[in-house]
């Protein structure tokens, strides 16, 4: 098998068992491999640390698929795809309205797979592959996804921007089975949202603030409601299914707002008023013109993807939760949400502080939000706990 050996001392944070070998770390490479091949890694002495998929264009050199030696290959994928999936078979089958037909399936390192996300929409599985390794062994992976229960068919999602670091083009389609004959339809705690697949954003649907939706939705009732970035109405339809008394909603994504729309008249819940804009211009227009609400939502797209860009985010966040403070009636909460790997959940709480500090308020945070369960994050992992939230109540 082609080696891997690293600079000395750079073997530390590969026994803290953290997948990632950044460029900087390796001081040879033994034999040719090939984008995503598997390497044995090595310390500067020859200890054995784990066995790795190449990846030559990307900072992140390698990504560790095991830390013990033994073959990566179709028998691999398929184990940890079918382990991956039994731990969200509680979520998928527990039936009922309190849950959900669709679940995040693989989450990448925290599922022991680099590179590999996987989100069940009914009888619908999206893959994006994001990763040298993963790209390789698409074929095995797809495969182990078409022969788990209740799957139709497999779709490809790898057009994620990601993928250029690694030097991966973009691909879309269907992988296995036959294309889907009617909208793909998520069922989440009572309400359905149809979801693009082929279109929307990532893998079409925002999986991961399942419960935060359902949190919305009990804290709603009789509340004026503003839903900032709402792409296909998760938050919005919460709001008016949890008895809200007005809800108005914000997105810069015209077909995003359509289908929100359709999912409001599909749900038979009363209309929403939805604004097409960007967030941050037309708060400052609500706030000029004295609108005010119960509760805000803001859960913008990822504004800091790295630690890099945290300094332009932090102000960024702080612009859209200073004015959303502003708008706030007494007694009312705002709901804010950070899936910025580059803002750590403490940067985030400071940035909300100094918002709240600026805008002249008293605030009590009464929940930490979270990712689902479905998107676990491994303790040697820490980067897998991007989204970070705060129920901020102005007392
Ligand atoms: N809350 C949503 C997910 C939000 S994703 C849910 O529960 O499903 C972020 C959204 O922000 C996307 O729909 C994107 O179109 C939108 N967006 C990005 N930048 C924006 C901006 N400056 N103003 C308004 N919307 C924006």
């Amino acid at each position: 098998m082609h080696q891997l050996i690293l600079q000395p001392g750079r073997e530390k944070s590969l026994r803290r068992r953290h997948p990632w070998i950044f460029s900087g770390a390796v001081a040879r490479v033994e034999g040719n491999p090939d984008a995503g091949e598997t390497v044995e890694v090595h310390a500067s002495d020859g200890a054995f640390l784990a066995v790795a998929a190449y990846s030559p264009e990307s900072q992140i050199r390698a990504r560790v698929w095991d830390w013990h030696a033994r073959n990566i290959d179709a028998e691999f994928f398929h184990e940890r795809i079918t382990r991956a999936a039994q731990a969200r078979a509680s979520l998928l089958t527990s039936g009922g309205a309190s849950t959900t037909n669709s679940a995040r399936l693989v989450h990448g390192e925290s599922d022991g797979l680099p590179g590999v996300i996987v989100d069940q929409y009914a009888d619908t599985v999206v893959l994006q592959l994001l990763a040298a390794g993963a790209e390789r062994w698409r074929d095995a992976i797809a495969d182990a996804l078409a022969e788990l229960p209740g799957v139709a068919r497999v779709w490809e999602r790898s057009d994620a921007d990601v993928r250029a670091l690694e030097s991966l083009q973009p691909r879309t389609g269907l992988l296995r089975g036959a294309a889907p004959s009617a909208p793909v339809v998520v069922h989440e705690h009572g309400l359905q949202f149809k979801v693009e697949i082929e279109a929307g954003h990532k893998t079409g649907y925002y999986l991961d603030q399942r419960d935060n939706r359902l949190f919305l939705k009990n804290i709603s009732s009789d509340c004026s409601v503003l839903d900032c970035f709402c792409y296909t109405g998760g938050f919005a339809l919460n709001a008016l299914s949890g008895g809200a008394r007005e809800v108005a909603a914000i997105d810069s994504s015209g077909p995003a707002l359509a289908l929100a729309r359709e999912n409001t008249r599909i749900n038979n819940l009363p209309d929403a008023e939805w604004i097409e804009g960007d967030v941050f211009q037309l708060l400052r227009r609500f706030r000029d013109a004295g609108r005010r609400f119960d509760v805000i939502v803001l859960d913008p797209p990822k504004l800091a993807p790295t630690a890099a860009h945290a300094e332009k985010a932090a102000r960024a966040y702080k612009d859209a939760n200073l004015l959303a403070f502003k708008m706030l009636n007494a007694g009312g909460a705002l709901m804010t949400f950070s899936c910025s790997g580059g803002i750590s959940a403490e940067l985030f709480q400071k940035i909300v502080a100094g918002a709240a500090l600026d805008a002249g308020l008293n605030i009590r945070i009464e929940a930490w939000l979270h990712a689902a369960s479905d998107h676990p994050v491994v303790l040697n992992f820490p980067e897998g706990e991007y989204l970070k939230g705060l129920v901020c109540r102005r007392t």
